[in-house]
């Protein structure tokens, strides 16, 4: 493919620098303090050879027992999710009041809101890993709320209704059962970042939002490349929001850690740099990852013969997408994480490693809780509740939807018989990831989860993990496959 990016051969020492694997010794102490900061000793990430890493057992795990819960680096609530749901923009935990989670909602479709990115998002189809078993189908709002004329309530309600809703005159019977944090709006004024308490707002603010805020307080170059690049991905894949959010996390690791550095010496040159911006880069050069135009599946309706075009395709959009940025918030400083080369291979880390991110939603609990209540005051209770739960219809039950990257998770190998998944449990409403064990998993295993759907014919499981770049042979592709 023809050079387009100036960046990718300006830099090109730096870049490949980057690129290149951590020694394992850094690795490994990355881990360690990972791992200690998560709080889950009972496991630890081992390098198999090569490039490979495992999570292995420490300890002796019973079934049903939690193996590790992992904080996301980044991680993104889809733009057409947003509708049906209000989450706090870091932790990812249901914010406001049932009320404002219903009121909105309604008030929202009423207004014939539909989500801004619509279905374009499926042209550049990303498989994003589904091993976290969502229950919900992620396109399904997606695809209503975009057909015309079918954004609208199915049936219609007092016009004030939603609006009360979400400035407090009506407070729905037993909601109070289902208290949730009080919204912080973002202290940029973007108006589209929401938080479930002040220290997720500056921890979001401190780690990446600065930059990519289209606020008055922004601290991007250029709010009109912002508001560009946003569209953009909105239109395209919002993959490239989540790749912004990487770009900006570094810059911002690199910035402190410069400050740092600057109190204890005179100056820093710029021929320091990269040891810096190499540290500053640590989180992120800890994933496995191939460029995204190369790595991508190829999607059901583009045939092989145009197989080139479709990879050449996707790298101009990432080029694209990436101009858009580097106006917004380029820095000097950090160059080479603004070469298509960095780009693509941040967004091919996403494409191979993320997880879905699914937090339930206290509203399906708030209405299956009226549902149980004894006579009386069951039937007192949905004279109110019966007629939103209507014009909500299906909906009523949306999860927050989104996609992560969890740095201990992916280091976690797959199998058709995996001892471990991907499972929240009742009291896990955030956007961490939690990992229990299915069976007993005895020390000095290996963990293991499934990232497709195991319940499929061995020459199906074989092709949808073609995908990820490997062959399986666990015990039970090993057996199936020589039968
Ligand atoms: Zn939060
Ligand atoms: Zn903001
Ligand atoms: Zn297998």
């Amino acid at each position: 493919m023809d050079p387009i990016c100036p960046i990718d051969s300006k830099c090109a020492s730096l870049i490949s620098a980057l690129l290149h694997p951590s020694p394992p010794p850094q690795v490994q102490e990355y881990f360690g303090e990972l791992i200690s900061a998560r709080q889950c000793p009972g496991i630890q990430v081992n390098q198999n050879g090569g490039f490979g890493k495992g999570v292995y057992a420490n300890k002796e795990f019973k079934e049903g027992e939690l193996v590790l819960k992992d904080q996301m680096l980044v991680g993104l609530q889809h733009p057409s999710n947003k509708i049906d749901c209000l989450v706090c923009s870091f932790c990812f935990r249901f914010i406001g009041s049932i009320e404002i989670q219903i009121g909105r909602k309604l008030y929202l479709k009423n207004l014939g809101v539909s989500s801004s990115n619509g279905c374009g998002r499926e042209k550049y189809f990303s498989k994003y890993h589904s091993a976290v078993g969502s229950s919900t189908e992620e396109d399904d709002s997606c695809m209503e709320d975009s057909a015309p004329g079918r954004c609208g309530p199915k049936v219609s309600l007092h016009n004030g209704v939603a609006e009360s809703l979400m400035n407090g005159e009506l407070i729905l019977p037993h909601s109070d059962e289902f208290s949730l944090p009080t919204v912080v709006s973002c202290p940029g004024g973007c108006g589209e970042n929401f938080y479930c308490s002040k220290s997720c707002a500056e921890a979001d603010w401190n780690s990446s939002h600065c930059l990519l805020c289209t606020g008055a307080r922004s601290q991007s170059l250029c709010k009109e490349a912002l508001l560009g690049f946003i569209q953009h991905a909105n239109d395209t894949n919002d993959i490239f929001l989540l790749a912004a959010k990487a770009i900006s996390y570094t810059i911002m690791r690199y910035r402190k850690l410069k400050a740092a550095y600057l109190k204890h010496h005179d100056n820093y040159s710029t021929s320091d740099e990269m040891p810096l911006l190499l540290e500053a880069w640590r989180p992120i050069s800890i994933g496995y990852k191939r460029r995204w135009w190369d790595c991508i599946s190829l999607p059901d309706d583009v045939d092989c013969s145009d197989e080139f075009a479709f990879r050449m395709e996707i790298r101009e959009l990432a080029f694209a997408s990436l101009q858009l940025l580097k106006d917004a918030i380029f820095d000097k400083e950090c160059e080479p994480l603004f070469s298509l080369e960095i780009y693509g291979n941040i967004i091919g880390m996403f494409e191979l490693n993320n997880l879905d991110l699914v937090v339930e939603s206290p509203v399906e609990d708030y209405f299956l809780y009226i549902d149980d209540l004894p006579h009386p005051n069951k039937k007192k209770a949905e004279e109110i509740t019966q007629p939103l739960l209507d014009t909500l219809g299906d909906d009523y039950s949306v999860c927050c939807q989104g996609t992560a990257f969890y740095p201990l998770q992916s280091c976690m190998n797959h199998s058709c018989c995996p001892n471990a998944k991907a499972f929240k449990r009742e009291e896990d409403r955030d956007g961490q990831a939690t990992i229990i064990s299915v069976r007993p998993i005895s020390r000095g295993e290996e963990v293991t989860i499934s990232y497709i759907d195991n319940d499929l014919p061995f020459e199906e499981r074989q092709a949808l993990l073609a995908d990820y770049g490997f062959k399986c042979s666990c015990a039970r592709c090993l057996e199936e496959g020589s039968s």
